[in-house]
């Protein structure tokens, strides 16, 4: 899972609200059919052992755990459902780094031309398409740069940006709701593109400085970026037309506005009072440069297919997606052990849905739709394995009725809740609550909706494809009184989350894993034999993606 900051999780879960509609399918009990706790703990400890050494996308570590999952699918009977009859679909990647000393941004006022220093009064990432990108041309500010008819926003109202360099503040009104907002401040660049814009500069504001400094953003800077890439070997770059992007401080941002009508701290004020800054042009042009090595890699998905029992429904699928990459080695030379092994992320989820494999296998009777198993690459590096997958399915996209995501379920207490992200937006959310409470578990709402995590893992490429998509959490909750959940869940992500010690030494509680395993296979059961098909709630932001 990809997760910024824990604000208020833990204050949070005390505000928690069971919503508890339950509605109950009397389905015949199938008592002698669960999870098994031994079996979920072999393929965790195999999955985050040592040996794959944290399983990084492209490394030898994650093709060893990718195999592992196709040797439990083939043994399974599962039908392979990956390229040219395998179970894998191979996906390549470029892995792009900023040339060393090659970034540079200039303003010219007409007077004067200031050039920033790179790394402390601008940032930029490297190219994924071009080997050396330079610009020059005019700027125009366009406020938070979003564009949606639903929140009456248009930044780009009456400014033509054709041919120029557009510069936005970082972030998103406070008044969007979370998840929306998140998708919306994900599509900035798409919206500056669409409109023929050259180059995007992103303000750093004295807000967000609060949130996250200037600085902290530079640490991460050195990291390559990592994108997929077509079966024609091309980078998935959308937006050509953006030759330069640049993260600007604000202490060095005042140049750019030297010839505007409206100066700098004027737009911050309007800001901080919640008002939305109007677009205007800057009257000043600014270069930005970069040069860019690219390197390329490949790695797997792994996908298996279940086939249903009825002649016309297993024509559909149930998609169950967990990711088997993590972060890899860590760079921190002060800690003696520099695996990440990645237990909760993701060896976990995948454990979950190789039992989950298993109990439809073993189950008195089949589903009537198709079970489509994927286990996932690259989530770590921007949800890319998923990404692919959604651009290039290996079953008609139109016929996956469903996906049911598994990420990062922390399996440290037993749970007297989950959470199920998306259940919101979609009939998923009775699924869920009718699956979850045959084991007395209840299901509350999103403890963190400021995260909106609806938008941070693998089914969110499936959801911007129009797909119902659901994301189980473990709650905050536990079932005895000496256990604290939220506090275990907060400790676990401040602590452990995207470290060495993410290992299987934590004390793993593989009999929450039986009922979180039992709970995600009744969802897929009973989405795989319903009559109708999920749908998205007619009020929902994510029904109508454009
Ligand atoms: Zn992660």
């Amino acid at each position: 899972m990809r997760i910024q900051t824990l604000v208020g999780a833990l204050a949070l879960s005390t505000l928690m609200v069971a919503c508890g509609e339950q509605t109950a399918p009397a389905q015949a009990a199938q008592p002698a059919l669960t999870a098994d706790a031994n079996t979920l703990q072999s393929h965790l400890e195999f999955l985050a052992s040592d040996a794959l050494e944290g399983r990084d996308t492209g490394s030898r570590g994650h093709e060893i755990a990718a195999q592992y999952i196709v040797a439990k699918f083939k043994a399974l009977g599962l039908e392979p459902a990956g390229d040219d009859g395998t179970y894998y679909q191979r996906v390549g990647f470029r892995r792009s780094t900023l040339k060393e000393g090659s970034a540079a941004f200039a303003i010219h006022t007409g007077e004067s031309t200031v050039e920033l220093a790179y790394g402390d009064a601008f940032l930029t990432g490297p190219s994924a398409y071009a080997a050396t990108n330079e610009v020059t041309a005019p700027v125009v500010f366009v406020g938070y740069g979003l564009v949606s008819d639903e929140f009456g926003l248009n930044d780009y109202a009456n400014v033509d940006v054709d041919g120029k360099i557009v510069v936005m503040v970082s972030g998103r009104p406070e008044s969007l709701p979370s998840e929306e907002g998140a998708h919306l401040n994900s599509s900035k660049t798409r919206f500056a593109a669409e409109r023929g814009a050259v180059g995007i500069i992103t303000l750093h504001t004295p807000a967000r400085e609060e949130v996250r400094p200037f600085k902290v953003s530079a640490m991460y800077q050195r990291a390559p970026s990592v994108t997929w890439l077509n079966p024609e070997g091309e980078p998935n770059v959308a937006y050509k037309n953006i030759q330069g992007a640049a993260y600007l401080d604000y202490r060095a941002a005042e140049p750019l506005f030297s010839n505007a009508a409206i100066r700098m701290d004027d737009v911050f004020a309007q800001l901080e009072k919640g008002d939305q800054p109007k677009p205007f042009e800057l009257n000043v042009s600014v270069t930005l440069k970069r040069a860019s090595e690219h390197e390329e890699i490949s790695s797997p998905n792994v996908a298996a297919i279940l086939p249903g029992s009825d002649p016309e429904l297993k024509n559909e699928y149930v998609l169950y997606t967990a990711h088997s990459d993590h972060i890899g080695m860590t760079q921190d030379l002060s800690q003696d052990d520099h695996i990440n092994n990645g237990a909760m992320d993701n060896a976990s989820g995948v454990s979950v849905m190789l039992e989950t494999a298993r109990m439809f296998t073993e189950a008195a009777e089949r589903p009537k739709r198709s079970i489509l198993f994927l286990s996932i690459t690259a989530e770590e590096r921007g949800l890319l394995g998923a990404d692919y997958f959604a651009h290039y399915p290996t079953v008609p996209l139109q016929s996956i009725v469903a996906n049911v995501n598994l990420d990062m379920p922390v399996l440290l207490y037993d749970f007297a809740d989950v959470i199920a992200f998306g259940s919101t937006h979609s009939t998923l959310g009775e699924t869920v609550a009718a699956a979850a409470g045959k084991f007395d578990i209840a299901l509350s709402d999103d403890p963190m909706p400021e995260q909106a995590i609806f938008t941070r893992s693998d089914h969110y490429p499936f959801v911007k494809k129009g797909v119902p998509a659901v994301f189980l959490m473990t709650g905050f909750t536990a079932k005895n009184e000496d256990e604290d959940g939220g506090k275990i869940w907060g400790e676990f992500f401040a602590e452990h989350y995207h470290r060495p010690s993410d290992a299987p030494t934590l004390p793993i509680n593989y009999e929450a894993g039986v009922v979180f395993t039992n709970i995600n296979f009744e969802i897929g059961q009973a989405i795989a034999n319903d009559a109708e098909r999920p749908r998205w709630l007619p009020d929902s932001f994510f029904a109508n993606l454009d």
